[in-house]
């Protein structure tokens, strides 16, 4: 009945999206605030009857908002059903085995060797510093067809810098393409979009989900050189010539449009980032240093799985790993001042 493809899949498992009970869910990195203004503006105006039409099958008008925003060309920007959609793209567009497996950190976004397996794209994980840093010369090392990795990484938060990035662009081969999943990079880091004209073979991935609180709408975007991105449009017009629907277009040109909110919402991410970094540091936990809307922390006296289902008894989910190397530790999403502050008492009565 079914196809082998079909039978080797080992499928993503998403962060719980509970339906039992009202939970503080700080488990799967959304924006704790709301949308810009503009964007329930632009769905309350929206003309219904248009509906019937189909959208924009190349979203152009916000790509142009997007390219305008980056300070780059229209033609240097695609967007798709969330990240994970651009991702699929990419990994269909840019990886394949014959030329050598595809690299990426040890600890990472765990969708990345499901793509792989959906693709039969061999893969290699490569090793973090002892303090859980991408290591850049580890991928030097290595000969792959490709690399990708999250900057900052998941589930760590760690940033490499941008001086980082380009010192691996500078020595990496130029037939190779690297992608550099920004997915959190709007909370503190130096985005590699700066290096696309440089480098032809750097693709930037971004999403709406995170810095633009749009994680329901699913939106995200890459960016990159004219060539990369046609690639990119001719696998999406072989798979769904129409990924992001009308009234999602109207919710992003929105958001991006508004700067004064997305400056304000992130930064008070930022500042509540570093107020639960010290506390739960001040209550003897290990707590890495984040540039992301999320920490990875580990409480002194019990693993990850205990902390979980100790914060789970008291309404507060976070999320846990059982990977090895990771079992220590829980990863917590940044909330509103008044969630974090549960959290921290939720914490103290574990
Ligand atoms: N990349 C990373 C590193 C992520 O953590 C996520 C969120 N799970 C994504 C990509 C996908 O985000 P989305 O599909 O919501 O744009």
């Amino acid at each position: 009945m079914y196809s082998e493809r079909f039978t080797k899949l080992t499928p993503y498992v998403p962060g719980e999206q509970p339906q039992d009970r009202s939970y503080i869910k700080l488990n799967t990195n959304e924006n704790p605030y709301a949308p810009a203004p503009g964007v329930a503006e632009a769905l309350r105006s929206y003309d219904v009857e248009n509906l019937r039409r189909y959208p924009d099958p190349n979203a152009d008008a916000l790509c142009r908002l997007i390219a305008e925003t980056h300070g780059i060309k229209r033609e240097q920007v695609m967007v798709g059903n969330g990240s994970d959609e651009i991702l699929s793209f990419v990994f269909f567009a840019f990886f394949d085995s014959s030329r050598g497996p595809l690299l990426f950190p040890e600890h990472t976004y765990s969708f990345y060797p499901v793509y792989c397996d959906y693709y039969g794209i061999d893969y290699k994980k490569v090793a973090l510093d002892e303090d859980y840093l991408v290591n850049i010369d580890r991928f030097l090392a290595e000969t792959g067809c490709g690399l990708i990795f999250p900057n900052p990484n998941a589930p760590t938060g760690m940033l490499l810098s941008l001086d980082e990035v380009t010192r691996l662009m500078e020595r990496w081969p130029e037939d190779r393409v690297v992608v550099v999943d920004e997915a959190y990079i709007d909370f503190g880091g130096e985005s590699a979009v700066a290096l696309i004209d440089r480098f032809p073979n750097l693709l930037v991935v971004r999403t709406y989900s995170k810095s633009y609180s749009l994680a329901g709408s699913r939106l995200g975007w890459a960016m990159g050189s004219e060539e990369l991105i046609r690639a990119l449009y001719a696998v999406k017009d072989s798979f769904n010539s129409y990924p992001v629907d009308t009234l999602t277009q109207k919710a992003g040109m929105a958001a991006m449009a508004d700067r004064e909110w997305f400056d304000k919402t992130r930064s008070m991410v930022m500042a509540e980032r570093e107020r639960v970094s010290e506390a739960l540091s001040a209550k003897g936990w290990k707590v890495l240093p984040s540039e992301a809307n999320f920490v990875f922390a580990g409480a002194p006296d019990r693993d990850g799985k205990a902390v979980y289902e100790g914060l789970k008894a008291q309404g507060v989910l976070v999320r846990f790993f059982n990977k090895e190397g990771l079992t220590p530790f829980v990863r917590i999403t940044i909330g509103t001042a008044e969630e974090n502050t549960a959290l921290l008492h939720a914490v103290d009565s574990l």
